[in-house]
């Protein structure tokens, strides 16, 4: 079976409610004839309520940028699977290069996040992805590898049917510069055959791959003619209607 592609944008710490209701209409309207592939839509928590509401009956999927392994208790600042689910998400994304680098998020945590929001039946963005110094020394494959294995440690192969990887090599976040669509081809194979390695070939075969950064309207179409590119992960671009609406229209 084909892979069905996943465009998906990450709003970080932009836009209050009103703003990102009035964007999600403009995406929720932008995507109607987009029936081929699924949109997910990533806000702050502070807008989740707000961008539900305006995706609601669009088929757009509402996701958390992050989520905490716990359904309640004392985790001063987090927000735990069931509140996202309450606001009407039914995705998070984990391990985003912003959380590893700048709040310290390590693998494990990573792990943990993933495992307890799946067992509260999200569907995951797990975020992997090199550093520009871990490229120029030659240790991509080394780092994507150690990210995988652990980020899906103890994950079922049942549980793989609701994860998705996405692949944002760190030095191609924010910065306008783009993974060559070779590149990121060569760096979604190798996450493809790791994962038929750690599981299944079904599975390998069946997982979604994203790739992340620096995603425009003028490269997408490159990147999504690459035989293991899935589907894209965009911050910037996805924060305008118009560049976004013309991402998630790629042919
Ligand atoms: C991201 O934050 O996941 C991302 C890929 O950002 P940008 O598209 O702005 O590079």
């Amino acid at each position: 079976m084909p892979r069905r592609a996943l465009i998906a944008g990450n709003w970080k710490m932009h836009k209050t409610a009103a703003k990102a209701k009035l964007l999600a209409e403009q995406l929720a309207a932008a995507g109607q004839n987009a029936t081929d592939r699924d949109i997910l839509l990533a806000p702050p928590f502070t807008a989740l309520s707000a961008v539900e509401e305006g995706v609601r009956g669009s088929g757009i999927i509402v996701a958390g940028q992050n989520v905490c392994w716990e359904e309640q208790g004392a985790f001063t600042g987090e927000i735990s699977p069931v509140m996202l689910k309450d606001l009407g998400a039914t995705a998070a994304i984990v391990g985003h290069s912003e959380r590893r680098q700048i709040f310290g998020e390590t693998d494990t945590m990573i792990n943990r996040r993933l495992r307890g929001a799946l067992h509260q039946g999200l569907t995951m963005v797990l975020c992997i992805g090199e550093t520009l110094d871990e490229r120029e020394s030659g240790d991509t494959l080394a780092i994507l590898e150690r990210q995988v294995r652990s980020g899906l440690a103890e994950v079922s192969s049942a549980q793989m049917a609701s994860v998705v990887i996405a692949y944002e090599p760190v030095w191609a976040i924010g910065t306008g510069k783009t993974a060559t669509a070779g590149q990121a081809q060569d760096a979604h194979g190798f996450i493809r055959s790791l994962v038929s390695d750690l599981y299944e070939k079904d599975i390998g075969n069946s997982v979604r791959i994203l790739y992340g950064g620096s995603v425009k309207p003028a490269n997408i179409d490159e990147l999504m003619a690459q035989p293991d590119i899935d589907g894209a992960l965009v911050g910037g671009a996805s924060l305008d209607a118009e560049s976004f609406g013309r991402i998630i229209n790629y042919k």
